[in-house]
């Protein structure tokens, strides 16, 4: 394993961020689905990943936990590379919406899901896969988010099974997305797969390298193995940038100035264009369903290292060219 010098200017950074935000206390553990509200709350990791190959960790970089949300954009980048584009948005749109993330709703317009970020178009993404892979759509899924991360990413069987059995709101998504024909399966059978999808076991490093996996044009910046296409790639880091934080998107736009996804585990993954993957993990949440510690780490680190997608300075590209691979 190659690792970035912690002495390296993105290394000060990332240890400095964590250190800034490790004692803060705000927010709360998610609670509606039973098995989370075990996790302990103030553990934090913050780790960043290159596209050069170069990996930074801080705190609980490398403590699992689930990727719920955070698996959306994965799961509509596999989509978008195995049916294409048009077949993908005959049934989720592309349009930021202010509504909570899991929202019982369609796009009165189009009777679609506004966006694949959201819970109604994550499972009609979900859908697709199902009528897409049948039997062997979970198997798909898991060999394509763990290509990404560059390890195995297991099943948190309890946590699964958690919401499987309170996940009443998904249920009913699934079921208006059959009504509206969104796709014809069995919504039981979609909304299976979604929650063994938001069950599987990251760590923040797993995130980071899933978002320098992004970074790279869809090609892993450790295993060196393609793992998404440059369409699928585009398509996701443009919804993650408008959508990816649910009704909390356009402030995160502002501030923080990059395609990011939050999930209610804990799990933050940001992508920085050709350059970076970054990770956190913090269970706490806003009144989002945001990790709280999230939006404030890379909201420091996108200062500090100037990546704000409309940063006149520019100062992370110069920063982040002069560090040498690994
Ligand atoms: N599995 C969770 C749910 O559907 C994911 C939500 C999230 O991470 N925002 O409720």
């Amino acid at each position: 394993m190659i690792s970035t010098d912690a002495a390296s200017p993105l290394g000060k950074a990332v240890l400095a961020t964590h250190s800034r935000y490790a004692t803060r206390r705000e927010g709360s553990v998610a609670t509606y689905i039973p098995a989370l509200a075990a996790m302990p709350p103030d553990l934090f990791g913050l780790a960043v990943a290159t596209c050069e190959g170069g990996l930074v960790e801080a705190g609980e970089s490398r403590h699992p936990f689930t990727i719920q949300s955070v698996s959306k954009p994965f799961a509509y980048a596999l989509a978008l590379d195995l049916l294409g584009r048009d077949a993908v948005r005959a049934v989720v749109g592309v349009q930021p919406v202010g509504d909570p993330f899991n929202a019982i709703e369609l796009d009165p317009r189009t009777r679609r899901p506004f966006n694949p970020m959201v819970n109604a178009g994550a499972i009609a993404v979900a859908g697709l896969l199902q009528e897409a892979l049948g039997e062997g759509a979970f198997a798909a899924l898991q060999a394509r988010l763990s290509a990404a991360a560059g390890a195995e990413l297991a099943l948190d069987e309890t946590v699964y099974r958690s919401e499987a059995e309170t996940g009443d709101r998904n249920r009913a998504i699934a079921y208006l997305l059959r009504a509206a024909g969104v796709f014809q399966s069995d919504p039981a059978q979609v909304v299976d797969l979604y929650f063994r999808q938001c069950a599987l076991r990251v760590t923040a490093r797993d995130l980071a390298v899933m978002g320098a996996t992004l970074a790279a044009i869809g090609s892993n910046p450790l295993t060196r193995q393609e793992v998404f296409g440059l369409e699928a790639v585009r398509d996701t880091l443009s919804v993650m940038f408008t959508c990816g934080f649910y009704d909390g998107a356009g402030d995160w736009a502002c501030r923080v100035g990059l395609p990011a996804k939050s999930g209610v585990g804990g799990g933050v993954v940001a992508v920085v264009n050709r350059q970076l993957g970054l990770g956190v993990f913090s269970p706490r949440l806003d009144e989002n369903g945001n990790p709280l510690r999230g939006l404030l780490a890379c909201e420091a680190l996108s200062e500090e290292l100037g990546l704000h997608a409309f940063d006149a300075t520019n100062v992370g590209s110069r920063l982040l060219r002069a560090l040498p691979p690994g």
